[in-house]
């Protein structure tokens, strides 16, 4: 039987990735496009759409359905946009779901695809922080597959297959340590959105380059590693590597270390869930291993990157902080792009927006639905934006 696709985010860095490797495997001749959305960029979707003979396009944004229409027109192609036309994409049966959008926006189209029980190849770290246990919880209750994109949960993976969790001791996901991992600490208050926006190693989109440079990502990370694979915060450890060619590690209780090895390029994750359990010839360059002649680590030092001391302050709480460090994360994030704020105060948004708001992280810890996500993810902006309102008067 044909596989049946969608891609949440097709128009993204993520996206685009899959686009490629769904149309390197055969395309339309080998593939039933279900769906594909996007956001703006209405023109490349409406192109990757007929490409690959998707039934339907969707654009997150209502004020771009028009040109998106119209883009579309005799291609027989279907348009649709907005938040109710992404959960009637994710409502139409598939079979392998890319969940690539960037944010907490792209937690209701997974959860529902979650739902009817599909396989959601998840990029999309951001659910997991906000949602972690409702998302699993989901996934178990409907028989569905999260496969993970994230290049170190994928070759922490990958590391576990065949493997009994209960003999690993611990997990070591790796970080580049982004743009500004060899500046002297007292320059980085200063660093522009520019300046941020820049990856030693990886092609990515905007806000998770950023959020490299931030260690932010990598505090998400660490909370995505405690919920996907479901192991004690103490036995989850960041390491700087600025090579970015060991992705993960995971150490055994005998002592013994499987490291996951490759360049850095997001189509081995992508194409490992999107063949996984099988593996395809994927267009990855080849290490020669020689000629790198050393690989070298760092210690992730807390101090210097405030935002992997506030994951474990998250990891520890549970329940509903995963919810607001992210939604308070990204309104921080925006006013930093905004030049609102400076980037070491993107630090100081968050854990501030966690003290605000502690009492409801803590009485509501039992409730853990769609609804009081969402509102959560809500107050966390609102608290967010109350400090950044405070910071960008003083
Ligand atoms: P991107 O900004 O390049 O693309 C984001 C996609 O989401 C685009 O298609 C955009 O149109 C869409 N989008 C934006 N806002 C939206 C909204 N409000 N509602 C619906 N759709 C919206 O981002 P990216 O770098 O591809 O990252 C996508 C996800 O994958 C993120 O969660 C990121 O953390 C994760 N991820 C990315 C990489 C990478 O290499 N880029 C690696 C690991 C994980
Ligand atoms: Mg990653």
């Amino acid at each position: 039987m044909r596989k049946r696709i969608t891609i949440f985010g097709a128009t993204g860095s993520i996206g685009e990735n899959t686009v490629d490797l769904l149309t390197r495997q055969g395309g339309a001749e080998v593939y039933d496009v279900v769906a594909l959305s996007g956001g703006r960029n209405v023109a490349r979707l409406a192109e990757q759409a007929k490409a690959l003979r998707a039934s339907l396009a969707v654009t997150a944004f209502p004020e771009c359905y028009e040109d998106l229409k119209a883009a579309l027109a005799g291609s027989g192609v279907e348009a649709a946009a907005g938040p109710q036309a992404l959960i009637e994409a994710a409502d139409r049966p598939s079979d392998w779901i890319m969940s690539a959008i960037v944010g907490a926006a792209g937690l209701v189209p997974g959860m529902r695809a979650l739902r009817h029980g599909t396989t959601l190849a998840l990029a999309n770290k951001e659910s997991l922080v906000t949602a972690g246990p409702l998302l699993m919880a989901t996934a178990r209750a409907n028989g569905a597959r999260i496969l993970p994109v994230d290049s170190e949960h994928s070759a922490v993976f990958q590391a576990l297959a065949g493997e009994d969790i209960d003999a690993v001791e611990r997990i070591i996901i790796t970080a580049s340590g982004g743009a500004f991992r060899d500046w002297p600490q007292e320059d980085i208050a200063r660093a522009t959105p520019e300046q941020a926006s820049s990856h030693p190693n990886w092609a990515m989109g905007q806000r998770i380059t950023v959020d490299s440079a931030s260690m932010f990502n990598k505090a998400l990370e660490l909370i995505e590693t405690k919920e996907y694979f479901g192991i004690d915060p103490g036995r989850i450890e960041a390491v700087v590597h600025p090579e970015s060619l060991v992705h993960a590690l995971v150490g055994f209780r005998d002592g013994g270390i499987m490291a996951h090895v490759g360049p850095p390029d997001m189509r081995h994750a992508i194409g490992y869930a999107l063949n996984w359990p099988n593996r395809a010839e994927l267009p990855v360059a080849r290490l020669d291993l020689a000629e790198i002649g050393r690989l070298t680590f760092r210690p992730a030092c807390e101090t210097r990157w405030p935002a992997l001391r506030l994951a474990r302050l998250v990891m520890a709480q549970g329940g509903l902080s995963g919810a607001v460090f992210n939604g308070a994360k990204e309104r921080a994030l925006d006013a930093f792009l905004d030049r609102r704020i400076g980037f070491l105060q993107m630090n100081d948004v968050v854990e501030a927006s966690l003290e605000v708001l502690s009492d409801h992280i803590v009485h509501s810890d039992t409730v853990m639905d769609l609804d009081v996500i969402l509102h959560t993810d809500h107050l966390a902006r609102e608290a967010a934006e109350g400090v950044i309102s405070r910071l960008h008067a003083a």
